[in-house]
Formats: C-alpha cells, sequence, structure tokens
C-alpha cells in the first residue's frame, strides 16, 4: 500500500489513494463510490479517432477513471499556473521559482517517485499525464519532466538512503530543481568525449571542466555532473562517474542562460567547475560505474520526448482544426477547400497512427518491458512528426502562422530541438539499427 504522506494536499492525498486502490484491489478498483470490475465491465474508451477533440478527457484504453481525474486537475494547474504567465517567462527565459513550488504543492513533481523514498507515490501513466498535459498548452518553459523522470530516478536507482533522504523530498515539493550536466562543448552525441573530470584528494574529489546546454542549469539547485574519474580505464565508458554537485559550493559557477530560436522560456544554461572540492558522499553510485547508468536511464527520457511530441501534434491539430473552420476565403471558410480537408486527413492519419504506438511504449515502459529500441523508435518518430505536423500547420494558418502572437508559431520553432536533444534522431536510428542486428 502506498504510504500517504502527512502533508500531503488533497491532490496529491487523492493521487496517493488512488494509486494505493489500483495497486492492491487486485483486478477491482474503487473510485469514490463507484466499485468497477476490471473486465468485461470496464467503460468503453474511445481512441483519439473517433473523440471528438484528440485531447479529450475519458480517451485512450491505456488509462482509466483514476487517471481522468487526475488529468483533469493537473490541465487545471497547466492553464491556471504556466499558461497564464507563459509570455511573461519567454521573456525572462526562466519560469518562475514559485510556479515549481506549486507544481510541488499540488504533487505534480516527482509523481511516479516511491512515496517511501519522498516522491509522490504515482505510476508513469500518472507522469505521461503531466508531460502531455504540458503538451495541451502549448508551453514548453517547465522543465518539469527532466527534473522528474530525468534526475530524480538516478537519486532515487543508485543514490545511498542520507543522498534520497537530503533530496528527494525537496525535489518534490519544488524547493530544489534538478538538472543533468553531460553535453560538453566539444562532446554531445559522442559522450565518451568529454572532457571534465574528477581527481581524488584524500576522501574527497576535485571537479574541473564545464558543460553545455544544460535544461534547468540555471536555476539549478542540484545538479548530476558525468566526469571522467579514471583516464586509465580499459575503455572510457569504465573510467566516467556521476556527482552531485550543488548551488554554491565554490567554484561551481553559472553562465549566462542561452539565447534559442524556440522554447524561450525553458532555462538552458552553461555550467562551470573550477576546482570544486566535492566529499564523497557527492559521488552518486559506484565510482567509474556512470556511463553504464546513463546507459540505463536514458531510454526513459527519449520514451519523454516522444510522449510530448505525441501530446504536441494533437494540440497543434486542434489548434489548426479551430483556425481552418472560422478563416474565410472564396466566400466560404478554409476547412471547405479540399486540397486543406485533404491535409488535415493526412495530418490527423499519422498522428493517429503514432498515438496507437506512442500508447503501447507508454504500457510498456509501465510494465518495464520497453527496451532501447522501442524508446529510441519513439523518440525518433514522433519527434520527426512533430516537426512534419508543426510545417504543415504553420503553412495552412497562411501568414498568420508566421506571427509569434499566434501559438502555432511558437509550437513550429519549440519543435526543432526535439530530433535534437535527447540523442539526436540519427544516433536514435544508430541504437534501433544496432538492435536489429544484434
Ligand atoms: C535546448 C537544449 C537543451 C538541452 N538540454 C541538455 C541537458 O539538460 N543536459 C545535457 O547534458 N545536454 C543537453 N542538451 C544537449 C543535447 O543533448 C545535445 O545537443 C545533443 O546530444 C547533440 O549533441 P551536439 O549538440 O554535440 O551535436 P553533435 O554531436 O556535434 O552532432 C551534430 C550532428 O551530427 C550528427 N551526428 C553525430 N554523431 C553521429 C553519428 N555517429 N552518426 C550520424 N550522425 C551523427 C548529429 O545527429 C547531429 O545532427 C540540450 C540541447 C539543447 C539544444
Amino acid at each position: 500500500m502506498v504510504r500517504v504522506s502527512a502533508c500531503a494536499t488533497p491532490l496529491r492525498r487523492l493521487l496517493l489513494t488512488c494509486s494505493g486502490t489500483r495497486a492492491t484491489a487486485g483486478g477491482i478498483r474503487a473510485l469514490g463510490t463507484s466499485l468497477v470490475k476490471n473486465d468485461e465491465a470496464t467503460p468503453y474508451r474511445p481512441s483519439t479517432v473517433v473523440a471528438p477533440n484528440m485531447m479529450d478527457i475519458g480517451v485512450r484504453t491505456i488509462f482509466n477513471e483514476d487517471h481522468d481525474i487526475f488529468r483533469k486537475s493537473v490541465r487545471k494547474f497547466f492553464t491556471d499556473e504556466v499558461l497564464k504567465y507563459h509570455k511573461h517567462w519567454e521573456k525572462d527565459g526562466n519560469i518562475s521559482r514559485e510556479c515549481w513550488l506549486k507544481a510541488g504543492e499540488q504533487g505534480l513533481l516527482g509523481t511516479d517517485t516511491p512515496a517511501e523514498h519522498g516522491g509522490i507515490g504515482g505510476d508513469f501513466k500518472d507522469a505521461a499525464i503531466i508531460m502531455e498535459e504540458q503538451s495541451y498548452v502549448n508551453c514548453s518553459g517547465p522543465g518539469f519532466p527532466l527534473h522528474s523522470q530525468i534526475v530524480m530516478p538516478y537519486i532515487t536507482h543508485y543514490g545511498s538512503p542520507e543522498q534520497i533522504e537530503k533530496f528527494i523530498p525537496d525535489m518534490a515539493a519544488g524547493k530544489k530543481i534538478g538538472a543533468i550536466a553531460m553535453t560538453e562543448p566539444d562532446a554531445g552525441s559522442d559522450l565518451q568525449g568529454i572532457r571534465t573530470n574528477a581527481r581524488q584528494d584524500g576522501d574527497d574529489w576535485i571537479l574541473n571542466g564545464s558543460k553545455i546546454y544544460i535544461t534547468n542549469g540555471y536555476m539549478s539547485d542540484v545538479v548530476i555532473v558525468v566526469a571522467i574519474t579514471d583516464s586509465s580505464a580499459k575503455s572510457k565508458a569504465h573510467g566516467i562517474s556521476l556527482f552531485l554537485v550543488e548551488e554554491g559550493m565554490p567554484g561551481f559557477k553559472k553562465g549566462r542562460k542561452l539565447d534559442k530560436m524556440g522554447m524561450s522560456a525553458q532555462d538552458t544554461a552553461e555550467l562551470f567547475f573550477e576546482d570544486v572540492r566535492l566529499p564523497p558522499s557527492a559521488l552518486l553510485g559506484k565510482p567509474n560505474q556512470g556511463f553504464f547508468y546513463l546507459m540505463k536511464e536514458l531510454p526513459q527520457e527519449r520514451l519523454l520526448i516522444g510522449i510530448m511530441s505525441c501530446a504536441n501534434c494533437e494540440w497543434q491539430l486542434e489548434e489548426t482544426r479551430e483556425y481552418l473552420r472560422n478563416r474565410k476565403a472564396f466566400g466560404k471558410t478554409l476547412s471547405n477547400l479540399q486540397t486543406i480537408r485533404h491535409k488535415m486527413a493526412e495530418l490527423k492519419t499519422e498522428i493517429c497512427v503514432s498515438r496507437a504506438f506512442t500508447d503501447q511504449c507508454i504500457q510498456e515502459h509501465s510494465m518495464k518491458k520497453l527496451g532501447d529500441e522501442g524508446a529510441s523508435m519513439c523518440k525518433y518518430w514522433m519527434s520527426d512528426l512533430q516537426n512534419r505536423v508543426a510545417g504543415h500547420c504553420v503553412q495552412l494558418f497562411g501568414g498568420c502562422g508566421y506571427m509569434t502572437e499566434y501559438p502555432i508559431s511558437k509550437a513550429y520553432v519549440d519543435a526543432k530541438v526535439q530530433t535534437i536533444y535527447g540523442g539526436s534522431n540519427e544516433i536514435m536510428k544508430e541504437l534501433i539499427a544496432r538492435c536489429i542486428f544484434r
């Protein structure tokens, strides 16, 4: 049974209670006063093909009524607490601390982190709902998925009980913001080419080097830094370790927020390490095992990108449908023109086919069965599709599509990075091919 923490807000309690009943009811789920049997009595859930709107609540068979209740509250959070302020944050280059704290209060950070570790105790589908809802408001600012589903899992999977206790509850509350720093100016796709290094000095480590393009970097309170710790190892992969570097440590400096073509409200920064003295308690997991930890965790990072890309495609289609219904040309609305209708038919078909695959990946990942191959396929396919859909949707908006006051233009520039980070799509194809010929 999932522990319900004393400080849980009503929403957190709801989520935890729902998760608890899901986990223990053995085919019977209790929801409020109703009792739903989990087989032939399960209510019909439409696919996005037949749903009146692809973002409707209550669709898709991988979810159930508990998820719907949760999704409703998450949707409200992103509408009230994110969409409203996003334009302002785009000028700032980052979202507010207050938003992180509010997300924490509502149980939207570390949602699938076990409660016994100080997380919320939900499941991966709960986490997927949060990512989808962020994509459904077309706001790329909050780096919540990276914080919750990338950084926190490293700490819970490889951290000591002391590290987990020190970081996880505060990260779930939004009091500490997490980042992960792998990329360097001379090493991105080729991670084994990093130069940042840590040498031992007594029991301590001395960290030197720099990292670039780090999401949440400017606001980060704790950064997982990838560094070489044994340059004479039999291969570079055998000489890499992970460290937890904290804001305020002498020698740890943050560079400026980097100017990007899109994702303007997402904080992306350079980080510098000059003789940063790290105590033994800063080492995450075992020394020289860092590369293998990365290889184990990266598939989830790729799936997150696929999930967000797929949801954003759905948002784009709905946004464009609405526009075409209202825009008048040649005495009718654009939605009456056959070439436009056919383009929309092509886009919806591609998105629905891809939704089926993405849901299959979410389901398999929830059962801990999704491997490198599936996660890479999902990231590659969905991020490519997101860019294709964005190109067509901007075209369908005409001149308005090129204007920043129309959110579709933001979707277009935000989409580009999805094929680059988290491992570029060329690297995804390499990983898929390796699995094919293994
Ligand atoms: C907005 C943003 C946020 C980011 N956030 C983070 C973060 O939080 N943490 C972090 O560590 N990093 C982050 N990154 C870095 C990102 O993961 C890297 O940019 C990405 O892995 C690509 O590395 P690179 O930029 O060095 O490109 P390169 O590795 O130089 O690649 C350049 C081009 O060559 C291609 N290429 C490279 N190798 C091969 C190959 N073997 N076969 C075929 N083609 C190849 C690539 O696909 C790409 O098209 C972020 C990047 C951006 C833009």
